[in-house]
């Protein structure tokens, strides 16, 4: 049986040919190969090898979202995991327990920059399934506006962080770019005369001219006791990677509370959700009320491709979901049929939808009070700043993004 031809099979040009040639001595992994330079030349981050029915399904993670690339049959599909499982160090033979190898990748035929690719195998009912996580494509972490912050945003962020003191957090859900977020705020300052220390679990990403801190319980450099050599650095700004325990959000409270600006991340579902996970994490409204001076709700959501996107009538399922918050349906929206740019995706690349709060001393007396989410995101509201769905309405009304793409992202709705 030839490879099948899937609707995205063009994500794959050179692994298909190779499949209808057996390898021969010498050349057994060209076909793994083939697979590793295509999903990189189309800027995957996971490849998944999945069993199926008889079959394997090759499937790729591409700016977020999972592709359906390839249905191969059963006997390529085991050819092409083995020559995965050998390139990363592990065992062909099926395990029982689930295996994890790596290995360096180039991120270009014959270049010198690699990807650091993590294998892991594991037994499933239909077969052995594959996932492989491509990790250190090359980040630029230079521009706030690139990030898809607004130019007001990016200045009330920028006058935040020029006054020292208190605590900044970047908001939001797993995979929603917060890092990125955070490391292009550093970047910037960097760039000036001021002292950047950070403490973080792990160490993401490089990032020339600041001091970057491993913290590593095992010799003895947890949050508690690497704030306290921190700020014997006499740093301007901390940044502490996510927090995650009561103990790194105490060690925020302490860096924030001795008049240092902290910057860190946090897991929540937009801005004002941060005060529930403060909370959480052990705060009190008090400590929460004095440190925090400004939150950075974001989404990410995959950009249009501008070579393809035409503007036309609005579909049911968009109109439906426009009526139901109460929104006017516009005459017409932007989508993409796909391309050879967009390897038939109708989008390229992602961008972020965000909302800045900065706090107000209302705010600061809402907190005080242990007012809930609801009613501090009405006072955001009624002062007429802009969340996350305003934000990604209007990017989609610029062809930045989808009405689609926006209603996935589930944005808390205003109350
Ligand atoms: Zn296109």
């Amino acid at each position: 049986m030839s490879p099948t031809t899937d609707r995205h099979s063009r994500l794959l040009p050179s692994l298909a040919p190779q499949l209808d040639n057996p390898p021969g001595p010498g050349d057994e992994a060209l076909e793994a190969h083939a697979l590793l330079n295509d999903a990189i030349a189309a800027r995957a981050t996971d490849v998944h090898l999945d069993p199926v029915q008889a079959a394997y399904r090759i499937r790729l993670r591409i700016d977020g979202r999972v592709i359906d690339a390839l249905r191969i049959d059963a006997a390529h599909g085991l050819r092409l995991a083995n020559q995965l499982k050998v390139l990363s160090g592990l065992n062909p033979v099926p395990s029982l327990v689930t295996a994890e190898g790596s290995f360096n990748w180039p991120l270009e035929v014959g270049g010198d920059e690699e990807a650091f690719l993590r294998v892991t195998a594991v037994n499933c009912v239909a077969g052995e399934k594959l996932a492989i996580r491509l990790l250190g494509s090359p980040r630029s972490f230079d521009d706030p506006l690139d990030l898809g912050i607004g130019k007001q945003a990016a200045q009330g962020i920028r006058r935040w962080m020029d006054a020292t003191g208190g605590m900044l957090l970047v908001a939001g859900p797993t995979g929603a770019g917060k890092t990125t977020t955070l490391y292009t705020l550093l970047n910037q300052l960097r760039l000036t005369d001021s002292h950047v220390v950070t403490l973080e679990d792990p160490v993401e990403y490089e990032i020339p001219g600041i001091n970057q801190i491993q913290v590593d319980s095992h010799a003895g450099l947890d949050f508690d006791t690497g704030t306290r050599s921190i700020l014997r650095l006499d740093p301007d700004y901390v940044l502490i990677g996510e927090l995650r325990s009561p103990a790194s959000a105490q060690a925020c409270l302490n860096v924030a509370s001795s008049g240092r600006s902290l910057m860190g991340t946090l897991h929540s579902r937009d801005a004002v959700g941060v005060i529930s996970s403060l909370r959480h994490l052990e705060l009190t409204d008090g400590e929460i009320s004095a440190n925090l001076g400004m939150v950075i709700g974001q989404r990410l959501v995959r950009k249009l491709c501008q070579q393809c996107r035409i503007q036309g009538e609005p579909e049911t399922d968009d109109i439906e979901w426009l009526d139901a918050i109460g929104l006017s349906i516009p005459d017409s929206v932007w989508s993409a049929p796909g391309c050879t740019h967009c390897n038939d995706l109708g989008y390229r690349g992602r961008t972020g939808i965000f909302e800045v709060w900065q706090l107000t001393p209302e705010d600061h007396a809402r907190i005080l009070r242990h007012d809930d989410e609801a009613i501090l995101r009405r006072g955001l509201v009624e002062r007429g700043e802009v969340l996350m769905l305003s934000d990604g309405l209007a990017k989609a009304e610029a062809g930045i993004t989808t009405l689609r793409e926006v209603l996935r992202m589930g944005a808390i709705l205003p109350v």
